[in-house]
């Protein structure tokens, strides 16, 4: 197990909120080719493992209700991130789903501890679907938008939370998509100098 989920943070996933490795479990590799990590069993149970969100969900997992939450949470991504706010008909959705009934219970950690834990009434789909939007709503409370980014690689829109002490990251991975931008970029300039090389000689 835990060279899977060495494998999992090696690629990216685990890092600093659970909603969006939940986004990008809709992965492009750069070039344009999609894979639905959502559909991996593998993939899915670590990163409900990772995320604490493995007890009693399962039952009810439905690939088609994750799909269209997935792309509603896009499509707020791709919003915050180019500096629009969460629009009202999101924010009435989100909030529609993070209404879900809860308790409190305080637990007696060793002699002298104590955690107060919050508890579901219900588990599932709906607790599972209101835990990832509610990491989403604490990255927005905590006043975090502006880290919120997606690669610019069209080929890639990894999304990722900028954590670079002057939030001066650009792209997913400097040598993934940052990469491959300068090598294109020098082939572009390359071939411009050939090409105004060739102009001049035929002048
Ligand atoms: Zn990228």
């Amino acid at each position: 197990m835990s060279r899977i989920r060495d494998k999992f943070k090696a690629r990216g996933f685990g890092k600093t909120y659970l909603w969006i490795d939940f986004v990008n479990s809709e992965e492009y590799d750069g070039f344009g080719s999609r894979s639905d990590h959502l559909q991996e069993g593998k993939w899915l149970k670590t990163f409900l493992a990772h995320w604490s969100l493995n007890e009693n969900f399962g039952t009810d997992l439905d690939l088609r209700k994750l799909n269209h939450f997935r792309h509603l949470l896009r499509r707020v991504a791709q919003a915050l991130a180019t500096g629009k706010g969460v629009s009202k008909r999101d924010l009435i959705a989100i909030n529609k789903s993070l209404h879900i009934p809860l308790y409190r219970v305080l637990r007696k950690q060793g002699n002298a501890f104590y955690a107060l834990d919050l508890i579901p009434l219900h588990r599932g789909w709906r607790w599972v679907r209101a835990e990832i939007l509610s990491s989403l709503a604490m990255m927005l409370a905590e006043g975090q938008r502006p880290r919120l980014k997606i690669c610019p690689n069209p080929g890639c829109q990894w999304l990722f939370f900028d954590q670079t002490h002057g939030n001066s990251r650009k792209w997913c991975s400097d040598l993934r998509c940052g990469n491959r931008d300068r090598v294109r970029r020098f082939r572009e300039r390359h071939t411009a100098t050939i090409l105004s090389g060739s102009r001049m000689s035929t002048v």
